[in-house]
């Protein structure tokens, strides 16, 4: 693997992970649910005003729980963004459902609320909701399409943790939303990601699927004898270790947050007039969606063009990234159905974006070095 001067993304620690990693080997506790897990619980809860946090082991995980939540099986159908990461979908195709696939809007790359209504059908189990970057999709149409028909709007917010839609907060809005913290994410613990769950009727059920199927938790509680198998479920729930290094990520919020807002202005301060002359689209945030300042993303011309820049920057030790392949056109996309001219937008985009590097620890003068490369690209 080539070495890059300024990689796309590089781990940082907000200071105390150690410490508390630490305190949980002296407390003796190290499996889940101890005292680190319920701090962090406790700080999204009351930071988000959500009904109820669970940490996970991954967001994947967590979008597999909501699957189970509402209730997706075989023969049932599941509306996704084609422009979005594999376990968005992968998820519910586990459980056997079919996936439906939706175009996205082509400013702010989120799923198109316009088309979802005619995509829904009497197996349509959920719908989901992929933040992309961050920026809220256009919730208040998704919730009234999943209102009219009894369809569940699910939140994939693992870009958008502390962002809002309208003052209310990302992840809060559908029946569960997922967050992930994953090393590329805002906050991280290296592997880890949590269930948000805000339909109170399904926060019991959430802790027994996360529990392997069984009722630990009200045994934990005092409010059974024994505990027992009562449903489905796998092992679903991270060490306590895990957790200790995440709470010092989600005590620094405030210090992680304006550094990434500082990167993401000061990108789009010195590529404005750089990208108007060139041809580069840069991205959309409407007026009433406040983003948590995920990523920077360039919308070039064409594929052509974007291969020319990432080589461009690779040159100067600077690398680069794409992501999402549309989940139509996949392999997997294909065997369920995916067209080449069902979602064109997801198919354009995808073809066409590049993400700039954007880390906690990136330093002003690897920012001013990816600016100054940048901007010698002339298309
Ligand atoms: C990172 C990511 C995931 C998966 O997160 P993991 O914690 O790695 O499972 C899911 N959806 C989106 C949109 C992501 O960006």
């Amino acid at each position: 693997m080539k070495r890059y001067r300024i990689p796309f993304n590089r781990p940082s620690f907000a200071g105390p992970e150690t410490r508390y990693i630490a305190e949980a080997i002296e407390r003796g506790h190290i499996s889940g649910d101890g005292h680190f897990t319920r701090a962090c619980h406790r700080l999204l809860e009351e930071s988000l005003g959500v009904h109820k946090a669970l940490l996970t082991t991954s967001c994947t995980h967590a979008l597999e729980m909501s699957a189970f939540l509402t209730n997706c099986g075989p023969d049932d159908e599941v509306i996704v963004p084609s422009f979005a990461f594999v376990t968005s979908v992968l998820a519910f195709t586990l459980r056997g459902t079919r996936p439906v696939f939706a175009d996205v809007r082509p400013d702010t790359l989120n799923l198109d609320e316009r088309q979802v209504e005619r995509l829904v059908t009497r197996r349509t189990k959920a719908i989901v909701a992929l933040h992309y970057a961050g920026v809220a999709c256009e919730m208040d149409a998704l919730l009234d399409v999943g209102r009219r028909h009894g369809v569940p709007v699910v939140e994939d917010n693992a870009h958008g943790l502390f962002g809002r839609y309208k003052g209310r907060w990302l992840g809060t809005l559908g029946v569960v939303g997922t967050q992930s913290f994953h090393e590329t994410k805002n906050f991280t613990c290296g592997e880890g990601g949590a269930l948000l769950v805000n339909d109170p009727s399904l926060a019991e059920r959430a802790e027994i699927l996360r529990e392997k199927g069984t009722n630990r938790s009200r045994f934990l509680r005092g409010l059974v004898h024994k505990y027992t198998w009562v449903d489905q479920g796998s092992s679903w729930l991270p060490s306590d270790l895990l957790a200790a290094f995440l709470l010092a990520q989600l005590e620094a919020r405030a210090t992680i947050q304006g550094r990434r807002a500082a990167i993401w202005r000061r990108y789009r301060g010195e590529l404005t007039d750089w990208a108007a002359e060139v041809g580069v689209g840069l991205p959309f945030v409407p007026a009433h969606c406040e983003q948590p300042y995920h990523m920077f993303y360039l919308l070039l011309a064409d594929g052509a063009q974007r291969e020319r820049l990432i080589t461009h920057l690779e040159e100067r030790g600077i690398l680069a990234v794409f992501h999402y392949l549309p989940l139509h056109l996949s392999d997997m996309g294909r065997k369920y159905g995916g067209r080449e001219e069902q979602c064109p937008v997801s198919q354009d985009v995808s073809a066409r974006i590049l993400r700039l590097p954007f880390f906690n620890a990136l330093t002003d003068d690897e920012q001013g070095d990816v600016i100054a490369a940048v901007r010698e690209f002339r298309g």
